[in-house]
């Protein structure tokens, strides 16, 4: 038997953590239940961190892990998947390509930036969405202090005041000026069309937010979008032109192409609908998780949100579920009650909300704090220690914020 896992992001390695655990208390040896990942390199990424300054340091190695823990890691792009014979195709980065047949298998192939049709975003549009994208951003801002200082040199334009702009915006002033010099005035502008920034955040913790952008100088533009842009910089619907050679676009996000090629319903983001179980109805042993799969969080109308936290337990759980199968025990139907929200504010610090109403439980130095534990240890995969790393993928456990606040 064997069940493919495509993607080692947060889904995906909880997923093969959480198969293997089940493999071994069901006591079956990897012999007759093999455990395969399938991506491009066998790291973690972490894309929460990739607004940070030096991302190319930002990812994690995973081969130690999955050989600890006997799951078979094999190297390339899933390019295709047909589900009617259960197998996948998979291309490495030599151009060969490999054949895998599957009895379970588990999507979670993540998300990526979507980038629409706005002259001149293709080609002067940076991005913090993947490690390549963030190496690009630093490099070009580590270029700027050999380039003259005119034409709007110093000035960042960050399109989109969700989350993300809003955390590569205020993480910018201080970059900057470690790469321009302490006397540097950099100027950083978060464009959104909506008319209040972080939409999705609500009333409450916004002003927190609007006070962070005031204090480290962040300045917005809001009701207006990005129009076009071009070498001089870029131009924003109601006709404002702003001087800049750096954009960075973080508006929009879509569940990685893969999931089209399961023939399955999917939402406007792309992701797979799946049931309780997060498997693909209608689409016989394939399941989806993380930022590839809409699954219901509980019985009250709470969907899981494209976010490490969700994707964590959603891919402990697609995991032991596949697997489940496999192994003829029953599944464990996904549920996430607790939820909280950690925004970087830069200098000013961090917000930390509990709850989906987000209500504000900590600001500034104290959230910074918990913000940094968040980033720097709890989203790590485990050691390479067979037992502990297999006791960390317990679906119940894996990111229950519950208990803690
Ligand atoms: C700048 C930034 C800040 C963020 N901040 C937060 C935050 O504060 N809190 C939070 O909870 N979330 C945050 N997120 C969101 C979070 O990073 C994602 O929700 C999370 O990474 C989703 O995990 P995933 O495993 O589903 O997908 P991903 O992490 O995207 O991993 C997908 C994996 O699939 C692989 N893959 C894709 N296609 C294929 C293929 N065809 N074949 C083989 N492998 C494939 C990729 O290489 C990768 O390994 C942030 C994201 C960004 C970009």
């Amino acid at each position: 038997m064997r069940l493919i896992i495509i993607g080692a992001g947060f889904a995906g390695m909880y997923a093969a953590l959480s198969a293997a655990r089940l493999r071994d208390i069901q006591g079956v040896s990897p012999e007759e239940l093999e455990i395969a990942l399938v991506a491009p390199e066998p790291t973690l990424v972490v894309r929460p961190r990739l607004y940070e300054q030096k991302p190319e340091t930002l990812t994690a190695p995973l081969l130690d892990v999955l050989n600890a823990i006997d799951v078979v890691y094999v190297q390339g792009s899933a390019e295709s998947i047909d589900t009617k014979s259960r197998v996948v195709q998979v291309a490495t980065a030599k151009g060969t390509r490999k054949t895998l047949s599957y009895d379970r298998l588990v999507v979670a192939t993540g998300s990526r930036l979507f980038r629409p049709n706005i002259p001149g975003l293709a080609e002067h549009g940076f991005s913090v969405d993947q490690l390549d994208d963030a190496i690009a951003l630093d490099r070009h801002l580590h270029s700027l202090p050999d380039r003259p200082a005119m034409n709007g040199r110093d000035t960042v334009v960050v399109a989109g005041g969700g989350f993300t702009g809003i955390e590569a915006a205020t993480e910018m002033p201080a970059r900057l000026r470690k790469i321009l010099g302490k006397d540097a005035k950099p100027r950083v502008i978060i464009v959104d069309r909506n008319s209040a920034i972080a939409p999705d955040m609500g009333e409450g913790p916004r002003p927190v937010i609007e006070e962070a952008l005031r204090k480290i100088g962040v300045e917005t533009r809001l009701g207006a979008g990005v129009a076009s842009l071009d070498k001089s910089g870029v131009t924003l619907s109601n006709g404002e032109h702003i001087e800049t050679e750096t954009v960075i676009w973080a508006a929009g996000i879509r569940a990685a192409p893969l999931t089209q090629q399961i023939p399955a319903e999917r939402d406007n983001f792309g992701r797979l609908l799946v049931d309780r179980d997060l498997r693909v109805p209608g689409v016989a042993g394939v399941f989806a998780t993380g930022d590839a799969a809409r699954a219901a969080c509980d019985d009250v109308g709470n969907y899981a949100l494209m976010s490490c936290q969700h994707a964590t337990r959603m891919g402990a759980f697609a995991g032991n579920n596949a697997a489940a199968e496999l192994l003829g025990v029953p599944t464990k139907p996904y549920h996430q009650k607790g939820y909280v929200t950690c925004l970087d504010l830069g200098e000013a610090g961090a917000l930390f909300t509990v709850g989906w109403e987000r209500q504000v439980k900590m600001v500034g130095d104290v959230g910074k704090k918990t913000k940094q534990e968040i980033n720097t240890v709890w989203i790590y995969p485990p050691k390479a220690e067979r037992a502990a790393a297999l006791a960390s993928a317990d679906p119940e456990r894996v990111t229950d914020v519950t208990g803690f606040f």
